[in-house]
């Protein structure tokens, strides 16, 4: 499941997002609802974009985006990591992206996901350059192809859209720019809870506080798993070390306020 540019049906649902409401109901119209009506579609006559772009901070959600988006519509999922594309296949790169939307289109309907997509245009000027240029016009005749491209989606991923070659992001291509921002206090509560689905938790953990403290302030979708975690982490920790004082005990042990106290300190 994990090799690059292999295509299935993702296992992430919108239940292991937090927050990100506003994005799934866009990608509900733009997506979802495409793939899965094509004849109402057709009947309207519905041309619209097929092309996005996710930007934003790290850690924020964009791949997981993207792979609940293709969970929701039954659609396949390949994954394409930017500097590998251009690393891995070097001398080949053209080819590469050729076999990626042939893959899509016989797979479709297919999200194609270009994670790390400013690494295809940022050195197009610098040592190297020839081959990103070639890639990325092999990348953009691609894009352009949109009668060919039926039920195929591109979605790509940047951390910093401003260095974005400019041509990638017209329409037809990267044409929809979507910001995926650092979670609000009411994001951060639904990404713990979401990351603390059935896990062991105490009753008396109180993620609303929880999230408002202001240690989490800036805390990404990423720092946040990270933090429930730490949290697990230390609950076992305590448990372990029970054990090893032969203290065994039949009771169930939850990750209690304490843990995610420790699990504060440590983030
Ligand atoms: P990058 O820019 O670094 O590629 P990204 O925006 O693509 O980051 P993801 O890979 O989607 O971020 O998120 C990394 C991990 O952080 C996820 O696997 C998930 O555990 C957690 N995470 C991030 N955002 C959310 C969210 N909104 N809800 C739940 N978990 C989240």
């Amino acid at each position: 499941l994990r090799r690059e540019g292999f295509s299935s049906i993702p296992n992430v649902t919108w239940k292991d997002v937090g927050g990100l409401n506003s994005l799934r109901k866009e990608f509900n119209r733009y997506i979802v609802q495409r793939i899965k009506c094509p004849e109402d579609c057709k009947e309207y006559g519905l041309n619209m974009e097929a092309g996005f772009l996710l930007f934003g901070p790290p850690g924020c959600g964009k791949t997981l985006i993207a792979k609940a988006v293709a969970n929701d519509a039954g659609a396949s999922f390949i994954h394409i990591k930017g500097p590998e594309l251009l690393n891995k296949y070097v001398g080949e790169s053209e080819a590469e992206v050729r076999r990626i939307f042939t893959r899509a289109r016989t797979n479709s309907p297919c999200i194609l996901f270009f994670d790390e997509v400013d690494a295809l245009t940022t050195r197009r000027d610098k040592e190297g350059g020839w081959v990103v240029e070639r890639l990325l016009n092999q990348l953009l005749s691609e894009l352009d192809g949109a009668d060919q491209r039926q039920g195929v989606y591109v979605i790509g991923a940047t951390n910093r859209v401003e260095v974005m070659d400019p041509a990638l992001l017209r329409p037809g291509r990267f044409g929809k720019i979507l910001y995926v921002p650092l979670p609000s206090a009411d994001e951060r509560v639904s990404i713990l809870k979401t990351h603390a689905q059935s896990k062991p938790i105490a009753a008396d953990v109180d993620f609303d506080t929880l999230a408002c403290r202001e240690e989490c302030n800036n805390l990404s979708g990423a720092d946040l798993a990270a933090l429930v975690n730490e949290a697990v982490m230390a609950a076992l920790e305590e448990k372990w070390d029970r054990m090893d004082r032969g203290e065994i005990s039949d009771s169930p042990r939850l990750i209690t306020p304490l843990h995610f106290e420790r699990a504060l300190a440590k983030i």
